[in-house]
């Protein structure tokens, strides 16, 4: 049993969270057994604010690799599209070895900036040439090691992807390793199954990766797969994500892709909306009443030139948001919420908006409401603090804090909007240090390393 005191700690109550003072959390398992008054004999002291950690709900850990590489201007004439040309040049070189060191640096990256749980969205499954690896979840297992080194919690996404486009078209050559048929992928699915089980902190769903990636067949078969498998298995898929796609998919199924997804697949609140970011109020109203987390990626989108979802329509109706680092162009919760939150005063030409009367502070507001609907995304027992949910939190610096940590009432609101250098210093992970003081054990290490392989794969261009 470990002890945890904390003068300052952001407690869950269900729909809202609470600072309170001088608590001690009682932690068996990587579990909070109990949470009691005062100081503790033999607690460990948390020296600064506690707060819960924040789920990351869609990583495509490869990316890290290339995060910067397309930013040169061509006038106006670069896009999704193009950045995703650069994104195939890049992995149609890339081992098994070479994804592990990046997704261990990128870990190592999230934990330190308080994400302690991380939704991989896999699709990098196969050879360079298509061919199967010995074992087909090869990089499933690189990737599962690279969480277990880094310390963060990991929910396993294998993507099913099977098509080009709508038709189906078939798949081109910068996606042979992604490509699969149903019962491989099936079969892949059931080993990442049997790899979690033997891990401490990571679960299996599975990702269809986009309505253009696959047709309506072969998603059914492999939600009926994964449900007999784990009836509350998350299921993602990338939505709405560019205005090409809805009207390409409108063109094919004479419907806008999260209509058509809420009319032929039964949507529940294990179902995760990847950039539902082109949606109509129809469409907004369906995700409500089906209870499904929408996965919002701020930075990714912003970078992207995707465009905006409808952030604040969509909480005022019940919806739940989840967010993402994606293409991992910013590895920062606080950054995430930061722009999700100067996105609708951008657009709306006003402020302060993604809160509530029970909690008026944006930061506080936004932290509790996604940490919640990540874990959601995630089926997984954390993103809030409370007996029963698992210790995964993180202390914050209080000499970062400095100017504002007499007042708990404001300390989110200066974390999201006014951090000018990471306010975090301590991060745990199912009841394990992972971060002490700004720093994780494997960090110069592991940067080395990731270094190497940068140059081999720049060498490879
Ligand atoms: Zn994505």
């Amino acid at each position: 049993m470990n002890m945890l005191f904390a003068e300052h700690i952001l407690l869950s109550h269900g729909t809202h969270s609470q600072w309170h003072n001088n608590k001690t959390l009682l932690i068996d398992n990587g579990v909070i057994v109990d949470i009691v008054d005062g100081q503790l004999d033999g607690a460990d002291i948390a020296e600064g604010p506690v707060i819960p950690g924040m789920v990351n709900c869609h990583s495509h850990a490869f990316q890290r690799g290339f995060a910067g590489f397309s930013e040169q201007g061509s006038q106006g004439n670069d896009s999704f599209w193009t950045w995703r040309k650069i994104m195939y040049q890049f992995l149609d070189v890339i081992s098994v070895e070479q994804a592990q060191v990046i997704a261990n640096q990128l870990y190592i990256e999230m934990v330190k900036a308080g994400y302690t749980r991380v939704a991989e969205f896999h699709y990098l499954h196969h050879q360079p040439d298509g061919q199967n690896y010995h074992q087909l979840a090869a990089m499933a297992d690189a990737l599962f090691d690279a969480a277990e080194q880094a310390g963060i919690g990991i929910t396993m996404l294998p993507v099913l992807y099977r098509y080009s486009g709508f038709g189906p078209l078939p798949a081109n050559d910068g996606q042979k390793r992604f490509i699969n048929d149903v019962e491989q992928f099936n079969q892949l699915v059931s080993d990442c199954f049997a790899s979690a089980s033997k891990r401490a902190n990571a679960n299996v769903g599975i990702a269809p990766h986009s309505l253009r990636a696959v047709d309506k067949p072969s998603l059914q078969a492999a939600v009926t797969h994964v449900r007999n498998l784990d009836a509350t298995a998350p299921i993602h898929i990338h939505i709405a994500e560019q205005q090409k796609e809805v009207n390409d998919c409108h063109a094919h199924y004479g419907m806008r892709p999260v209509q058509w997804l809420l009319d032929n697949m039964s949507i529940d609140q294990h179902w995760c909306l990847i950039h539902a970011t082109h949606i109509d109020q129809q469409e907004l109203q369906g995700i409500v009443d089906a209870g499904a987390v929408a996965g919002i990626c701020p930075t990714t989108e912003a970078n992207l030139g995707d465009g905006i979802f409808p952030t604040t329509e969509f909480i005022s109706k019940g919806g739940r948001v989840a967010i993402g680092s994606d293409s991992h162009i910013s590895v920062s919760a606080i950054e995430e919420l930061r722009l999700l939150e100067y996105a609708q005063r951008l657009v709306r030409q006003q402020r302060a908006i993604l809160a509530d009367n029970q909690t008026p502070s944006v930061g506080q507001f936004l932290w509790h409401h996604t940490a919640q609907a990540g874990a959601l995304s995630t089926s997984s027992n954390s993103g809030e603090l409370a007996v029963g949910k698992q210790a995964d939190l993180i202390v914050l610096s209080n000499e970062r804090n400095s100017l504002f940590a007499n007042s708990t009432k404001h300390l989110l609101d200066s974390v999201v909007f006014a951090s000018q250098a990471s306010p975090i210093k301590d991060v745990m992970v199912n009841g394990q240090w992972v971060v002490r003081d700004g720093k994780h054990a494997q960090e110069q290490q592991v940067a080395d390393r990731f270094a190497t392989v940068l140059q081999d794969l720049a060498g490879n261009r």
